[in-house]
């Protein structure tokens, strides 16, 4: 495999606190030998574990982002046992441009693991992730919310693992992290997410879906920035308790969570986010715009439990996602 083409202007071996960039060569009409900085901070003190902190991964969530340069800005290595790697805005051109997918190439981080060494830009950061950061890991939190097409109920995840030790460990981790839910996830479309590619390198990963629309909350920022600090805690990175909230513990069993539309048009919803939802209960209609007068298609929720996700905006396109039900767990 060739070498990565990105550069660190941060040493992460060298004790205290660094702020700089991963440096990516970026010839472009704009600027002939320029370059892709992507901004990192490493916090280290002595030896321990090392916790790698990603958000931006899809470019519109911004929980974590915020969490993130709020701990960069912050963090004292006196505080640290080990080592954390903060890496706000993991699709940095995604990010600037407000959007999910990088407005470079059109790729989407978290489809394109393990990315290439010699592949487009979004690719080749995903390569330097897999190769140089996982590889110092023990444990990674990757921040993800709605953004600008969808919305959650803040939760903390975790994924089934054939390795069940494995996901114990990712189970424990989610759960220090104090969300007012904990969701054993199942995903749509595995393959090359960043998530699949930590978990299968071994490590322990927990991930988040903290609200969305596009923005942030005070409400979501303050629940990011707690389970930030309680993961750290939870690794023995940071010191002091784990700030304690409580939690429901949510399900995804099967892809019966999901409703997709299959129309489009003007969305009503029924219900919203946080209701109990019944088997066979209109969670929303959706009406036809190009004229009045024809009746909605109404759309049904296929199991009992937590309205936990919906479509944000007010129309809705053939295929979307428009609303997801997770199943409270017994306790
Ligand atoms: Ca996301």
């Amino acid at each position: 495999m060739k070498a990565s083409p990105i550069a660190p202007t941060v040493d992460f071996d060298r004790d205290g606190v660094q702020h700089g960039y991963l440096r990516l060569p970026y010839s472009r009409d704009e600027s002939a030998w320029g370059n892709l900085m992507t901004p990192v901070t490493v916090v280290k003190h002595g030896n321990g574990p090392t916790a790698l902190l990603t958000g931006a991964n899809h470019g519109d969530e911004y929980e974590g982002p915020v969490a993130l340069v709020d701990l960069a800005a912050t963090l004292d290595p006196k505080d640290v046992t080990g080592r954390v790697i903060i890496l706000p805005f993991m699709n940095y051109p995604a990010f600037r441009a407000g959007r999910r997918l990088s407005p470079i190439d059109g790729a989407n981080m978290n489809r394109i693991f393990p990315g290439r060494p010699d592949g487009t830009v979004t690719e080749k950061i995903a390569d330097y992730i897999q190769r140089a950061l996982v590889p110092m890991a023990d444990l990674v939190l990757d921040f993800h919310s709605g953004g600008r097409t969808l919305d959650f109920l803040p939760f903390a995840a975790s994924h089934i693992l054939a390795d069940k030790a494995q996901e114990a460990r990712c189970r424990e981790a989610r759960d220090a992290f104090c969300a007012p839910y904990a969701m054993s996830m199942l995903e749509i479309d595995a393959v090359g997410m960043f998530d699949t590619a930590v978990e299968e390198a071994g490590k322990v990963f927990v991930t988040t879906e903290l609200g969305g629309g596009g923005t942030s909350s005070a409400r979501t920022n303050a629940i990011a920035k707690r389970g930030v600090r309680n993961v750290l805690k939870h690794a023995g990175i940071l010191e002091g308790a784990i700030e304690h909230a409580p939690t429901v513990l949510l399900d995804m069993p099967s892809s019966d969570c999901f409703v997709f539309s299959e129309s489009e048009g003007l969305v009503e919803f029924m219900v919203d986010l946080g209701h109990d939802v019944r088997a066979g209960d209109v969670v929303a209609r959706v009406f036809p715009t190009s004229r009045t007068g024809a009746p909605p298609v109404e759309y049904r929720s296929k199991l009992d439990g937590l309205f936990t996700a919906r479509h944000v905006s007010g129309l809705i396109g053939m295929g979307d996602c428009l609303a997801v039900t997770a199943t409270v767990a017994p306790t």
